[in-house]
């Protein structure tokens, strides 16, 4: 590098001939020795500028002070020592700031940035500082990194974990609340599903409750047995399921008794699929496939209302009690809507409770 007054050029032009000069000459790489040749590069003081380069590459560092001391001045290499000291210590500042913050990769990229205005702001001081700085910065970008490989280490682990606690949650809640005889609702989610029905405003005129029970179960029971009476329940469940839309809710409430919620259905399409239902057990014949033995038809009797008939959960499912307390009462093996007028005959009385 010739150390003649140069021209303006850019400051990472001057740090890199200023660099390569230092390093050609054989000068230890120190902020004050940077310094020296930066003021002989600018050609501010051409005796300095003279003298350095008569030095040449035999240059010692007793020589190289004494030049700093006569044309820069001891305080002037004082106060650059100690300038590069601060930087140090607000590099050193930024990067225990990061540490705290590792877990934000905002605080690292406004780590970068505050250096870099910083490094440009000061980068007349020494190419050294430079190096120091980007010392700092590759050692923040380890440990970002590592941070960032650990973090998402740990979400990966985290999000693992925690699909595998919602399988969990969600399979103890499918087994709270399914029967497990039938495989359908259970008594605890028709009482949650029958307290919701009333929160759409929107859908109650199109929404029906239908209250089933079999016909003369108990004979069943007494005559073959409680097992086949399951196996006679688990199959009436499962007439039920097949009969109807995929979004019909179907549950069984106690014993041999059911309900069923329907959406989207007027009183009359209601009535067609209890109706559906009814029939599909009627005709379907009961009998041990193995023994041969003829349990008989199973029959059941149904009874609905529309939620719009009524204005609370409670009253809904009064509702459909009586008229399926009215299908017991006028022969069994029907299906009947209820009606307002049914309400004097069937007057404090009530199907599932009356039963109970
Ligand atoms: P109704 O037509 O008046 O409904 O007559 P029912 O015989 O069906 O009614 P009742 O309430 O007198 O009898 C219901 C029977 O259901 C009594 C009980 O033995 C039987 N039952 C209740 N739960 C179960 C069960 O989980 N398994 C079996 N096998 N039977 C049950
Ligand atoms: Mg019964
Ligand atoms: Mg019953």
């Amino acid at each position: 590098m010739s150390t003649a007054a140069a021209p303006k050029a850019q400051t990472s032009d001057i740090v890199g001939q200023i660099v390569y000069a230092v390093r050609s000459m054989g000068v230890a790489p120190i902020p004050r020795n940077y310094q020296l040749f930066y003021e002989a590069y600018l050609g501010s003081n051409p005796e300095l500028t003279q003298e350095l380069a008569a030095l040449g590459n035999r240059a010692t560092q007793e020589e190289l002070d004494s030049l700093s001391e006569i044309h820069l001045g001891t305080g002037h290499i004082a106060v650059i020592e100690r300038a590069h000291v601060k930087l140090l210590g607000e590099l050193d500042a930024l990067l225990k700031v990061l540490r705290q913050e590792q877990n934000s990769l905002e605080s690292y990229n406004r780590l970068l940035g505050e250096t870099a205005h910083r490094i440009n702001s000061k980068s007349n001081f020494s190419a050294d500082l430079i190096r120091n700085a980007i010392g700092l910065l590759s050692e923040a970008t380890g440990h970002t990194m590592a941070h960032g490989e650990r973090t998402v280490d740990d979400m990966t682990q985290r999000s693992q974990e925690m699909d595998q606690v919602r399988k969990e949650l969600d399979e103890y809640k499918r087994i709270a609340n399914t029967d497990s005889l039938t495989r359908l609702a259970n008594r605890r989610a028709f009482d949650e599903k029958l307290a919701t029905i009333f929160d759409n405003q929107g859908s109650l005129p199109i929404t029906a409750l239908v209250l089933a029970d079999i016909d003369n179960f108990k004979k069943i029971n007494d005559t073959y047995g409680h097992p086949v009476g399951d196996k006679i329940l688990a199959t009436v469940a499962s007439v039920m399921r097949s009969n109807v839309r995929k979004d019909v809710f179907v549950a069984r409430t106690g014993g041999e008794e059911f309900a069923l919620i329907v959406e989207g259905n007027t009183p009359d399409e209601v009535m067609i699929m209890c109706e559906r239902i009814r029939r599909a057990l009627e005709t379907r014949g009961f009998r041990n496939s193995r023994s041969g033995i003829n349990y008989g038809p199973v029959t059941i009797s149904l009874g609905y209302a529309m939620a719009s008939q009524a204005t609370d959960p409670g009253e809904l499912y009064s509702h459909s009690d009586t008229a399926l307390y009215m299908a017991k009462n006028t022969g069994r093996n029907r299906s009947i809507l209820f009606e307002e007028s049914m309400k004097k005959d069937y007057v404090g009385k009530s199907w599932l409770i009356y039963k109970k």
